[in-house]
């Protein structure tokens, strides 16, 4: 027989949707992934650490401390979990079919809750400084007292690391905006913004070659400018990637309508897809809020749409 609804993901979208489906008597199915995309189940928050804008933990929370307590809800409300990644779908037909290389699991609905994974630029240092001065969240980290004061750089040209660099000019005392071009991607407004910020000095043509620091963290980076051919070493006390992030979304390419850089595409103000029994949560369909607490809302959105759904069809 299929299981009622079967949730695909583990971060905070696919476990508030598991435990509010667990506490409506659905019996959610959950596979929460092994290493799926490189990331250990739990989704983004198990590579930081501090957790400070959760709300619930006035004192701050570890990331990956938060996802376990994430875990612990949703199993004691019932919701079964399986460490498997899903390699394959096929919504088709009803019931929707969930598979796990051979294996393969029925569900009259299924929330999507895969998230996205920040693009990283494997620098030479990366793995030493990665949360210790770098960091691919800015609007997460920017407010850690390890960056406060402190000359700080963002790498991209499109709008998040414009978006990102306004945001960081509010804790570092200068904001290097690193871009590999002699052109911003970002939009106009988005230009505007960063060029008429007095805190903000745009690096044209430079590419970031490697990260260096001690014991304390990043202390500088080496940048060469690609036209000069010039290498030369900027200290700075923060190094925030913005190159893009890769939605979890090549095992529902077949099926679901997903926009030109493979986000899953929602009704708006929903999180119904273009098929109907299937819903998505979190990151996977969000490229502009992509924080913990708005991948929760819609994960709760998408539970009760999916019992709704579910009502309608008895
Ligand atoms: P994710 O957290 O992306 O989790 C989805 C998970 O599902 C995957 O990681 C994987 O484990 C699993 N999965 C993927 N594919 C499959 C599959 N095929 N089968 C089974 N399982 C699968 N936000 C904040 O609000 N505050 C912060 O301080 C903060 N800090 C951050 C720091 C870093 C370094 C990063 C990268 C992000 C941070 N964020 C923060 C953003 C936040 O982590 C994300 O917005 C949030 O985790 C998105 O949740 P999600 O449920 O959509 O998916
Ligand atoms: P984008 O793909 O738009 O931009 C990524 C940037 O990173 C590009 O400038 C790219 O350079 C650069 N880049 C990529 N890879 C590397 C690399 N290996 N080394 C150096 N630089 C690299 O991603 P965003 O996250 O900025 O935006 C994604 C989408 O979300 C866009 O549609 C954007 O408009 C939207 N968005 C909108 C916001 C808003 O309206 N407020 C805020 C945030 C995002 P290059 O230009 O040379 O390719």
């Amino acid at each position: 027989m299929a299981d009622k609804i079967v949730i695909i993901g583990s971060g905070p979208a696919g476990h508030t949707a598991a435990i509010y489906a667990a506490r409506a008597n659905l019996n959610p199915v959950m596979f929460e992934g092994f290493m799926a995309g490189g990331i250990a189940a739990g989704g983004q928050l198990t590579t930081t650490t501090e957790v400070e804008n959760f709300p619930g933990f006035p004192d701050g929370v570890d990331g990956t401390e938060l996802t376990n307590l994430f875990r612990k809800q949703s199993e004691k409300y019932g919701t079964i979990i399986h460490t498997e990644t899903v390699t394959k779908v096929d919504f088709s037909t009803r019931p929707f079919k969930i598979y796990r290389d051979d294996e393969v699991t029925e569900a009259e609905a299924v929330i999507i809750a895969t998230g996205a994974t920040a693009k990283r630029m494997n620098v030479k240092g990366e793995h030493d400084y990665w949360q210790r001065g770098i960091s691919a969240c800015a609007v997460c980290d920017g407010a850690l007292p390890i960056f406060r004061n402190k000359e700080l750089a963002v790498i991209g040209g499109g709008d998040s690391a414009i978006e990102e660099a306004n945001h960081l000019t509010k804790f570092g005392s200068k904001v290097y905006l690193i871009h590999r071009r002699d052109q911003l991607r970002a939009s106009q407004i988005m230009q505007k913004r960063a060029m008429e910020n007095p805190k903000i000095e745009i690096l044209w043509n430079t590419v970031v070659e490697e990260a260096k620091g001690g014991a304390g963290g990043l202390q500088s980076i080496m940048i060469k400018d690609v036209v000069k051919n010039e290498t030369k070493e900027l200290p700075v006390g923060g190094l925030f990637y913005a190159i893009g992030h890769k939605p979890n979304t090549d095992i529902f390419k077949d099926f679901l309508d997903l926009d030109e850089t493979g986000y899953i595409i929602t009704k708006p103000g929903t999180t119904y897809t273009n098929i109907p029994g299937v819903f998505a949560a979190g990151d996977v369909q969000d490229k502009n809020y992509r924080q913990a607490i708005t991948a929760a809302g819609t994960g709760c959105m998408a539970a009760l749409e999916a019992e709704r759904w579910l009502e309608a069809q008895e």
